[in-house]
């Protein structure tokens, strides 16, 4: 059986203090075993919460990571550095980096062979926009997303990767994906992985939702048979709610 995977995303907010403060009570969070959490802060309160977390089982990702291996490549943070750090996995093609840094999939791949060379999970992020749902191309824009990138993997490789569908029309915009829209894209990409390798790890992947997830919608989502958690970016950095869509699967 696949865990659920709960990742918060803080993006570029909260002021050390109040890091510090959630991180006190993310580690109080009570967790079924079958339920993995993630949390991925800033780079510079990365050090800070794999020490908070050290005695907890709450994973620690960053929100990005260097195409490159080292060298004069300034204010970039390298695969390396963060695996020294302990960080264990790390967001990768996130739509807010492919809108406002034009990350393409060449970019996105090395940064996750960069990952990959390091032991680092990677939970890589596809989605459409609003046209491109409207227009009935959705489908045939994540499968685009995906074989340009982990679907080049080899299957030991593709092991490391965790999908996350973010819809881009729904991230931060109170506008939630459907069950059925959410459930109906988890199973379509689910069987993208069937014909790239094969049933059993497909049946291994974890597949998770983001987009405006929160402690209302959370546990309906994550009931559908093939979403294996979500990535929460707003509502995680209200420990009430994160608590109670942690607590929803
Ligand atoms: C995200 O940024 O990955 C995200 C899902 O954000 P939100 O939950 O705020 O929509």
């Amino acid at each position: 059986m696949r865990k659920k995977i709960i990742a918060a995303n803080w993006k570029m907010n909260l002021h050390v203090a109040q890091a510090g403060e959630l991180l006190a009570q993310l580690a109080t969070i009570p967790t079924h075993a079958t339920t993995q959490v993630i949390v991925a802060p800033a780079y510079v309160y990365l050090a800070q919460s794999i020490n908070q977390l050290s005695h907890t089982t709450v994973h620690v990702a960053s929100q990005d990571v260097s195409a490159h291996n080292n060298g004069a490549y300034t204010g970039e943070v390298s695969a390396s550095m963060l695996a020294q750090l302990g960080v264990q996995y790390s967001i990768i093609g996130h739509s807010e980096r492919r809108q406002y840094y034009h990350e393409d999939n060449e970019l996105l791949l090395n940064k996750i062979n960069r990952c990959l060379e390091h032991n680092i999970n990677v939970l890589f992020c596809v989605g459409e926009h609003l046209v491109q749902r409207n227009s009935n191309t959705h489908f045939a824009i994540i499968k685009a997303q995906l074989v340009h990138t982990v679907f080049k993997l080899s299957e030991e490789e593709f092991a490391n990767i965790i999908i996350a569908y973010e819809p881009v029309w729904a991230i931060g915009t109170g506008i939630t994906a459907t069950t059925l829209q959410a459930q109906e894209m988890h199973a379509y990409i689910r069987g993208l992985i069937v014909e790239r390798y094969n049933n059993i790890v497909a049946q291994h992947t974890h597949i998770i939702y983001g987009g405006s997830c929160n402690a209302i919608n959370a546990s309906e989502l994550f009931a559908c048979a093939d979403i294996d958690g979500g990535l929460i970016g707003g509502a995680s950095l209200k420990i009430e709610d994160f608590t109670t869509i942690v607590k929803s699967v």
